[in-house]
């Protein structure tokens, strides 16, 4: 999978992807990740690339010039599947739609600053509007570096022991059950006896009941 993150802070994404998971499928070259700084498609001596509002009003506005010509110039080297702009009124995001865009070959991500872009880039340009969740940062490196990862972990290949993504919280609806490891009892606090009894197939049922009693307890809407 191809990743291009268009921002207007290139050096944000020096060590975003730099750990982990997210580090490894780059190194497999599972996914590949291209920043590419919206100012160098300004043909503004100033590298400026916002302006003031029509209509008046606070707050500065990404120009539609730069975006178009930094995303014209990418569409003309591949097709891409979706052309992502990062938005807080955009579609909240969740593990359905991270598991569906796994299967992408290529997507743009842009990420806004200011009040947001010129509204005619969502118009025209843009395929889907992602939310990271209903409150505003200040821009959009960190939702693209969370909707990347939240993505990456999912794309085959990525997490060896797939099983591992796939019990995670929100696959099949569900919350995870709860985990333990070492030690058995600290301080008196004890791990569920099921857990230590190597009954594998009644660990399957205890984690089920866990997950269906923890997701009707904190997340009843997932259960609609
Ligand atoms: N005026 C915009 C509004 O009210 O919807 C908010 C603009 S915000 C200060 C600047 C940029 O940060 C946005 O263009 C977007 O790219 C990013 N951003 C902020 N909050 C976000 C969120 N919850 N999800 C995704 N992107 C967000």
């Amino acid at each position: 999978m191809r990743i291009d993150i268009i921002t207007i802070f290139p050096d944000y994404f020096t060590t975003a992807f730099n750990y982990s998971i997210v580090k490894k499928a780059i190194d497999k070259n599972i996914v590949n990740i291209n920043i590419h700084n919206l100012r160098d498609f300004t043909k503004n001596k100033q590298k400026s690339i916002d302006d003031y509002p029509y209509g008046g009003g606070a707050g500065m506005v990404m120009n539609i010039e730069p975006i178009f010509n930094c995303i014209t110039k990418l569409k003309k080297e591949r097709e891409y599947d979706e052309i992502i702009y990062l938005t807080p009124d955009g579609e909240t995001l969740n593990q359905s739609t991270s598991n569906s865009l796994s299967l992408k070959e290529n997507i743009i991500l842009l990420c806004g600053h200011y009040k947001g872009i010129d509204h005619r880039v969502r118009e025209e340009l843009i395929t889907k509007e992602i939310s990271i969740g209903d409150y505003v940062l200040t821009g959009g490196e960190m939702p693209a570096t969370i909707l990347s990862d939240s993505i990456i972990r999912l794309i085959p290949g990525v997490i060896s022991d797939e099983t591992s993504a796939l019990t995670d919280s929100f696959q099949d609806n569900l919350l995870s059950p709860p985990i333990y490891t070492r030690p058995e009892n600290f301080n008196g606090w004890k791990v569920p006896e099921i857990l230590l009894s190597g009954n594998s197939k009644e660990i399957i049922k205890w984690r089920e009941k866990k997950s269906i009693e923890r997701t009707k307890k904190i997340r009843p809407d997932l259960l609609d």
